[in-house]
């Protein structure tokens, strides 16, 4: 059976013109969770040409609530790959190139400079303004979006003077994921849902050349009161960017910063002092696991670590303390982050 494009080629902004417009597109999508599944799936609905899905995670059970793309039987399997599968059926005309591996600093210009169009669906700042210095640099529009527990906010950068950077609202920003992100802080499913169709709709609109695109503007979201707010966002007449944008800079990832274990008592048997960096109140619902330090508290300038001692650093799925090892280290302490977090001891409980 053929893709019948037939209800939005009626829509006198699109016609013949603009769904074959769509059909030439490429379009690169990071991460295929929360945000990117219906990003995914809205743009291979409308039969945009090429999809890139760059996602180095495996899906995990908890992740279903907000990626309904996924089933719970291919829990551990890859999620790019998974996603490319689900859209084969929903669209086998779209051309979709998996690529399960991070969005990093080695890859990134080279993936934003291919494609037309970026859809930004991570859950940390580091690839955030990753995507954002590879777009600047690469001269890319980017929709941004990010969700946290009932909220969310959606920003489209496009390399124009009226269309704002990441780096333009943050200039201080460290880029560096230790704030919390859905994973830890706790989210509603359909939050991040919603926002992932807005970003489809903008997605397609700048595509398409129509509409107003967010201009100069953020838009905030609160789910519980159900209000919207936008925020001038004009690009920064002091912005840096192109200059400030450190694509290259960005130091690769230290290849021994992340470790997986079987169980905790390997990192005992290295030898390494297990520090569990998640909040007071995720400690409360399920116990630390060894000693018990948050990640602002870690990260101050005095810092409870001892320079002499090895510690692998834990959290709940494996980001804060990926962040909080990173920054650690480049202090000069012997640090490394448990992959995946404590999530990955639960699978196949
Ligand atoms: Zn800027």
């Amino acid at each position: 059976m053929e893709p019948d494009y037939s209800r939005q080629i009626a829509l006198k902004e699109i016609g013949a013109a603009g769904q074959a417009l769509l059909e030439r597109s490429r379009v690169l999508v990071v991460g295929a969770g929360g945000l990117g599944s219906p990003v995914l799936q809205y743009l291979a609905g409308a039969g945009v040409g090429s999809l890139t899905v760059i996602d180095h995670d495996t899906l995990d059970p908890s992740n279903l609530h907000r990626q309904p793309l996924y089933a719970l039987e291919d829990a551990g399997r890859p999620k790019a790959a998974l996603a490319a599968a689900a859209l084969a059926k929903l669209n086998p005309r779209v051309r979709v190139e998996v690529r399960a591996e991070r969005f990093g600093p080695a890859n990134a210009l080279d993936l934003v400079a291919g494609h037309d169009l970026v859809v930004e669906c991570s859950d940390n700042f580091r690839t955030k303004f990753l995507v954002n210095d590879a777009a600047v640099l690469a001269a890319r529009p980017v929709v941004f979006a990010s969700a946290y527990q009932y909220e969310g906010q959606l920003q489209v950068y496009k390399p124009d003077r009226e269309h704002a950077c990441l780096r333009c609202l943050w200039p201080e920003a460290a880029a560096d994921g230790v704030v919390g992100n859905c994973a830890q802080a706790g989210v509603l499913g359909p939050v991040p849902g919603a926002l992932g169709a807005m970003q489809a709709v903008l997605a397609l609109e700048l595509l398409l050349g129509i509409g107003t695109q967010l201009r100069g503007e953020v838009l905030l979201i609160d789910f519980l009161e159900f209000t919207t707010l936008k925020l001038r966002a004009p690009r920064h007449h002091a912005c840096d960017a192109p200059r400030c944008c450190r694509v290259r800079a960005i130091e690769p990832e230290d290849p021994g910063l992340e470790v997986t274990l079987e169980s905790l008592d390997e990192a005992a048997a290295r030898g390494w002092t297990v520090v569990d960096v998640r909040s007071a109140e995720e400690v409360v619902v399920r116990p630390a696991a060894g000693r018990h330090c948050p990640v602002a508290q870690l990260l101050a300038a005095e810092t409870p670590l001892a320079r002499e001692v090895e510690y692998v650093l834990v959290c709940a799925t494996g980001t804060r303390s990926l962040a909080a090892a990173r920054a650690l280290r480049r202090r000069g302490y012997s640090v490394r982050s448990l992959a995946g977090g404590l999530a990955r001891f639960d699978r196949g409980r």
